[in-house]
């Protein structure tokens, strides 16, 4: 079978190559720092805080120290899985090792459950034994600490997304906003354990187990619809609309999967059968071109002529 593959880097048109719309080195390296530097103020936080939930014995602390590093150890599996995911294709691995992200995806699923199963029992176990908590004052300026670092994080991480216009880096910005709630949560908790109320941390505790649960779901459900070949709603759709709007596509039909940040998509298109080669090669361009339009994010396109006409 025929088929023209196009990738997305500079892409060829009939007339020529146009450069992609994908020369954005600068801003994916401000992105990355962006992260790398919230990780590491994430990483402090979460370290100081793990000290002090240990000298307080705060479960709430402890919660919300683990959700801190397991929110860190996410951002180290898209790193790693970046840098191996770039190394070049080769003959065992054909289409290259992309999919290490995934891979470590999956160890960071692992570690955030293993991290909230530890902090629910540590709640419980408390609750129920009715053990105290120590050095409240530390452990309120841990939980005040989770709070500040949190919103500085999110501050700058909503900066830099506005800047460079990363919807990645936005929405991961929005998460830090919402984990300063858990350390908020955290800081209830010991104040209650001030006033008098001793339930007050292993219910933050709980609470704060809550939140790690709900970073475990979105991490889980990410990673298993990668990994399972899912795509968008609406993606196949916008796909074959725009290959269909090329004069001479009568049909088309559509196919899609994401390996690592690859989006592939492979194209029928039924065309008419006395199409020479190259005539079915410049119109797999505009197939190309338009598709790439309609999703940007496509980065291999291949399109496939079928004769004429389409089946039932
Ligand atoms: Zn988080």
């Amino acid at each position: 079978m025929l088929s023209f593959v196009h990738e997305i880097t500079g892409l060829r048109t009939p007339t020529g190559i146009i450069r992609g719309c994908f020369d954005d080195t600068d801003e994916r390296r401000q992105a990355n720092r962006a992260i790398a530097v919230s990780a590491l103020g994430l990483a402090v936080t979460g370290i100081i805080e793990l000290i002090i939930a240990l000298i307080t014995s705060s479960v709430g602390l402890l919660g919300d120290a683990l959700h801190n590093l397991s929110d860190v150890s996410t951002s180290l599996a898209v790193f790693l899985g970046f840098r191996v995911s770039r190394r070049a294709a080769c003959e065992r691995y054909p289409y290259g090792l992309e999919r290490a992200e995934d891979l470590a995806g999956l160890g960071v699923a692992v570690v955030i459950w293993a991290s909230a199963l530890f902090a629910g029992i540590e709640s419980i176990h408390k609750l129920v034994t009715h053990q105290g908590t120590s050095h409240i004052a530390a452990g309120i300026a841990a939980a005040a600490l989770g709070i500040v670092g949190n919103q500085l994080v999110a501050s700058y991480k909503l900066r830099i997304g506005r800047r460079i216009q990363s919807a990645t880096l936005i929405s991961d910005a929005k998460h830090s906003w919402l984990d300063a709630l858990s350390s908020a949560g955290a800081l209830v908790g010991l104040i209650a354990v001030a006033l008098g109320l001793r339930w007050g941390d292993p219910m933050a505790g709980l609470a704060v187990t809550l939140f790690i649960c709900h970073v475990g779901y979105e991490v889980t459900t990410d990673v298993s619809r990668r990994l399972l070949d899912g795509v968008d709603d609406g993606l196949l759709m916008a796909v074959e609309n725009a290959a269909a709007s090329i004069p001479g596509i009568g049909h088309a039909h559509a196919y899609a999967r994401w390996t690592g940040r690859t989006l592939r998509i492979e194209v029928e298109g039924w065309v008419d059968p006395t199409l020479s080669v190259h005539h079915a090669d410049e119109l797999s361009c505009r197939v190309s071109n338009a598709i790439h339009q309609a999703v940007p994010e496509a980065r291999i396109i291949t399109f496939t002529p079928r004769a004429m006409p389409p089946p039932p």
